[in-house]
């Protein structure tokens, strides 16, 4: 079956997608971008994660490429090209093509606009038997809220996990708190049972998982607190788990080899799976 991908205004065989080789994305990483979920061919939190793009966008003062409701329209037709059901959709945004200079380009360039799909198995609202993190210093920049293309030290952090054996990396700042994964949102659940996830500001990216998890959580009556939490406050914590488009919930079983509570899935991270999985089957939306 033919794969597509749009690349600024066509639907192109993905073999053959390409742009151009002075697009500020790539030689400056000068773009941003947003990965939404699709379950039943259904985008999975389709306004939160638009709205975003667009706080992105202003941001860095990216101008739209396409008015909102046709990027609406674009990715349902990628969706459909490519018979995509349940998986994710990539969509990225750079400032344009121009003569390499590090200051925006003198003359206004129309902003270059890239989408992929991807195929992934539906998610289950069974955890499995969670995953193992591993700790790295917080080497990023001010900007952590904007969803930038700039990723790096989340590329090298995300790697040094792999190479450890643990799927994601947790990010730690100078003050021995955790911020976030390279890819995911960090969470833990105290002994008290409250939930703590660090609040949102400057140092990590608003997830919408996140977002959605915290009205999944207030309906479920468990106390939520938004602050930092230290990595030795992670190691003594009863469970643990991270959030994000493509992890979904994931309990935490090991942090740097340590077990998390008795090293199994909790009851907290089971639960709030399970919410999270049946959320994305029904297509509610969550404000
Ligand atoms: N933090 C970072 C650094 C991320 O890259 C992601 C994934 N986009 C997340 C958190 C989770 O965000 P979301 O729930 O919107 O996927």
């Amino acid at each position: 079956m033919a794969r597509y991908a749009y690349v600024n205004g066509r639907y192109v065989d993905h073999r053959e997608a390409h742009v151009h080789i002075e697009d500020r994305g790539y030689q400056l990483s000068d773009g941003v971008y947003e990965v939404v979920g699709v379950r039943d061919g259904r985008l999975i939190d389709e306004t939160p994660h638009i709205d975003r793009l667009d706080r992105s966008l202003s941001e860095l003062r990216i101008a739209w490429p396409v008015s909102r409701p046709v990027l609406g329209f674009i990715l349902r037709e990628l969706m459909r090209r490519n018979r995509l059901r349940d998986g994710l959709i990539y969509m990225q945004v750079t400032r344009g093509v121009a003569r390499r200079d590090h200051a925006f380009p003198s003359k206004p360039v129309k902003p270059a606009l890239v989408i992929t799909t991807q195929h992934r198995k539906r998610a289950e609202a069974d955890p499995g038997q969670g995953v193992a993190v591993k700790t790295t210093p917080d080497i990023r920049w001010a900007r952590c809220d904007i969803k930038t293309v700039a990723l790096l030290p989340n590329v090298l952090a995300k790697q040094a996990a792999r190479e450890s054996g643990a799927f994601e990396a947790w990010m730690v700042d100078g003050e021995g708190r955790v911020t976030e994964g390279a890819s995911t949102n960090a969470w833990i659940v105290t002994k008290d049972d409250e939930l703590v996830t660090r609040q949102t500001d400057h140092g990590i990216l608003a997830g919408i998982t996140r977002h959605t998890l915290k009205s999944l959580a207030g309906a479920l009556q468990l106390k939520l607190v938004e602050r930092p939490f230290t990595l030795a406050e992670a190691k003594k914590a009863k469970e643990a788990f991270i959030t994000s488009a493509t992890s979904f919930v994931t309990p935490v079983v090991k942090i740097d080899g340590v077990p998390v509570g008795d090293g199994r899935v909790g009851p907290t991270a089971r639960r709030l799976r399970e919410e999270y999985v049946r959320f994305c089957a029904s297509g509610e939306a969550v404000t």
